[in-house]
C-alpha cells in the first residue's frame, strides 16, 4: 500500500485562506507547478528559500508514493523591471549593460542558478521549461482570450480585459484584492497610454526598434507578457486543472492573480486546485535589498566571504537552517542563527552516526512507533518542519543516553529508528552529512595548515605558478582559500 493512503495530509490554500485536506485530482498523480527564477543576476538567498520549500514538499510528496510531474520554469523573457507593463526587459537591459546577447545573460545565470541548487542539494523538477521555448504556445493563448472578447489590441500590443473578465468572474480572488477598490486607488491612465483599465496588463507587447528580444507574432513583431509564460507552460505540462502552483508570497498579486484570469478567460475553468505561498527570507531583520546592501549570496555564505558572517557555512547547515522555519513564516537570517543551525544540525548528524555504534538491548526505553507517527503527523499538518525537527531531537535526546548506558534498545527498534531518521533528515529535509567541515576535523585542519605555509612560502618566492596552483586544486576540490588580515583561513563546500 502507497503511504498517501494512511496519512492525512492538509495543506494551507491561498485561495480559501484554510488547511484543507489534501486530495489530488488524479488519486495517485500530482502535477505541481513552480515559477521559477527570472535568470538576469545570481541567484537570490531569498529565492533559494522559496524553492527549497518546494522542494522539500516535492521530496515530501515522492516519499508518500506520489508520481509527481514537478514543472519549475526558467523566465528568460517578458519580465519587465518594475513587474508592471513597462521599463525594460530585465534580460535585455543586462544583456545591453555587459554588450553580449540576451541569451549569454540566460546561459550564465540558468548555470549559476542550477549550481548554486545543486550545493544545496535539490531534486531538479521533472520538466524546467523556459519562456522563449513557448512563444508559440503564448501566441495561441492570446488569440484564444481575443476570441473570447477578454483582451484587446492596440497598435501591435495586446492586453487582458480585466473589468470586462470580472462581469462573470472574480477578479482579486486570490490575493483578496477587490476591483472596485483598486479603480478608486490607482491612478487616471495618462493620455499617451494604450490601456482600456489602469489593472488591465500586457499578454503582448509591441517591440520597439530598439527592443533586442523579439518575435513575429499575428500583431507585429513584440515580445509576451510576464504572467502568460506561466500560463502557457503549466497548461501544456499539466493540463487545464492541475493540483499545486507554488511561488514566493510576493507572488500573489499581480503574477498569480493574473495567471488565474488568463486561464479562466480561455478555459472557463479556476485552472489550480491548491494554491500555496512561501514567506521571505530577512536578513538582520530587514529586508533584503540589493540598493541598500543588505543584501548576501549563497556564495558568500559557502565561502564565508561577507562582512556580516563570523565564517563560511556548509551548504547543508543552511539548508537545514531554513527548514528549521515553517515555509509560510518571514524567517531572518544572520550570524548567530546560522552559528546555532550549525550546532543543531552536526548534533543531529552525531546523533545519527553514533546510532550505527550502540549496542542492543533486549528492551527499548522508547516508543518508536509512536514517535514516527508524529513526526508523519508534523509534516501532516502543511509541512511544519520545525516541529518535525523537533522529534528528530527527541529522538537525538534518546540515541545520546543510549549510548550512555542510561537506556536501551532492541534491534528491531534500532533499524526502525534508523530507517525513519534517514527518511526524515535525508529524503524529505535533503540535508547530507557533510562531516568533513567539522571544527573538529583535526587531519584536515593539519593538511591545510601544511598547504597553506607551502602557498605562502612560494608567494614569498613570487612563485606565483605554484601559489595559483594550490589554490585552484583546492577550489576543485570544493576547499575555498581565503586571505584576511589574520592570515589565510579555508572553508569546504
Ligand atoms: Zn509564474
Amino acid at each position: 500500500m502507497q503511504l498517501y493512503k494512511s496519512q492525512n495530509l492538509k495543506v494551507y490554500n491561498s485561495l480559501s485562506g484554510k488547511k484543507e485536506i489534501f486530495e489530488p485530482i488524479n488519486e495517485d498523480h500530482i502535477g505541481m507547478y513552480v515559477c521559477g527564477p527570472t535568470v538576469y543576476s545570481n541567484v537570490h538567498l531569498g529565492n533559494c528559500r522559496t524553492f527549497m520549500s518546494f522542494d522539500m514538499i516535492f521530496r515530501y510528496f515522492k516519499h508518500l508514493g506520489y508520481k509527481v510531474r514537478y514543472v519549475r520554469n526558467i523566465t528568460d523573457a517578458g519580465h519587465l523591471e518594475n513587474d508592471a507593463d513597462d521599463g525594460e526587459d530585465k534580460i535585455a537591459k543586462k544583456a545591453k549593460l555587459e554588450q553580449i546577447e540576451p541569451m549569454e545573460v540566460v546561459q550564465r545565470y540558468t548555470v549559476d542558478f542550477h549550481n548554486t541548487l545543486q550545493k544545496l542539494n535539490f531534486l531538479p523538477p521533472s520538466i524546467e521549461p523556459t519562456a522563449t521555448g513557448h512563444i508559440i504556445e503564448q501566441i495561441e493563448i492570446i488569440k484564444e482570450i481575443l476570441e473570447k472578447g477578454i483582451a484587446y489590441e492596440v497598435n501591435g500590443s495586446v492586453y487582458f480585459d480585466v473589468v470586462k473578465f470580472s462581469e462573470s468572474n472574480d477578479y482579486g480572488k486570490l490575493s483578496g484584492r477587490k476591483l472596485e477598490d483598486m479603480i478608486a486607488n490607482t491612478r487616471e491612465l495618462s493620455a499617451q497610454d494604450e490601456k482600456r483599465n489602469p489593472q488591465d496588463f500586457a499578454l503582448w507587447k509591441r517591440a520597439e526598434p530598439q527592443h533586442i528580444m523579439r518575435w513575429p507574432s499575428p500583431w507585429g513583431d513584440g515580445f509576451p507578457g510576464w504572467h502568460l509564460e506561466c500560463t502557457a507552460m503549466s497548461t501544456k505540462y499539466l493540463g487545464e486543472t492541475f493540483d499545486i502552483h507554488g511561488g514566493g508570497m510576493d507572488l500573489k498579486f499581480p503574477h498569480h492573480e493574473c495567471e488565474i484570469a488568463q486561464a479562466e478567460a480561455c478555459t472557463g475553468k479556476s485552472p489550480v486546485k491548491y494554491w500555496l505561498h512561501a514567506n521571505m527570507l530577512t536578513l538582520n531583520g530587514k529586508k533584503m535589498s540589493k540598493s541598500t546592501g543588505n543584501n548576501i549570496y549563497p556564495s558568500e555564505i559557502f565561502s564565508g566571504d561577507n562582512d556580516i558572517l563570523s565564517k563560511a557555512y556548509a551548504p547543508s547547515v543552511v539548508r537545514f537552517f531554513m527548514m528549521q522555519a515553517h515555509y509560510t513564516s518571514i524567517l531572518d537570517l544572520s550570524d548567530d542563527a546560522l552559528l546555532a543551525s550549525e550546532k543543531g544540525y552536526y548534533r543531529l548528524m552525531d546523533a545519527m552516526d553514533n546510532l550505527e555504534k550502540v549496542k542492543i538491548g533486549s528492551t527499548s526505553d522508547f516508543d518508536l512507533a509512536q514517535w514516527k507517527q508524529k513526526c508523519y503527523d508534523a509534516m501532516n499538518d502543511n509541512f511544519n518542519t520545525p516541529i518535525l525537527i523537533a522529534h528528530l531531537f527527541e529522538a537525538v535526546k534518546h540515541i545520546n543516553l543510549i549510548k550512555e548506558g542510561t537506556e536501551t534498545i532492541t534491534e528491531e527498534d534500532k533499524a526502525i529508528l534508523q530507517q525513519t531518521l534517514n527518511t526524515f533528515a535525508y529524503d524529505v529535509l535533503g540535508l547530507e552529512n557533510q562531516v568533513v567541515v567539522k571544527d573538529d576535523s583535526n587531519t584536515l585542519d593539519g593538511v591545510m595548515d601544511l598547504l597553506i605555509e607551502l602557498r605562502n612560502q612560494a608567494r614569498a618566492n613570487k612563485d606565483f605558478a605554484t601559489s595559483d596552483q594550490i589554490r585552484d586544486k583546492l577550489t576543485v576540490l570544493g576547499i575555498q582559500l581565503k586571505d584576511g588580515k589574520d592570515g589565510t583561513s579555508f572553508s569546504v563546500n
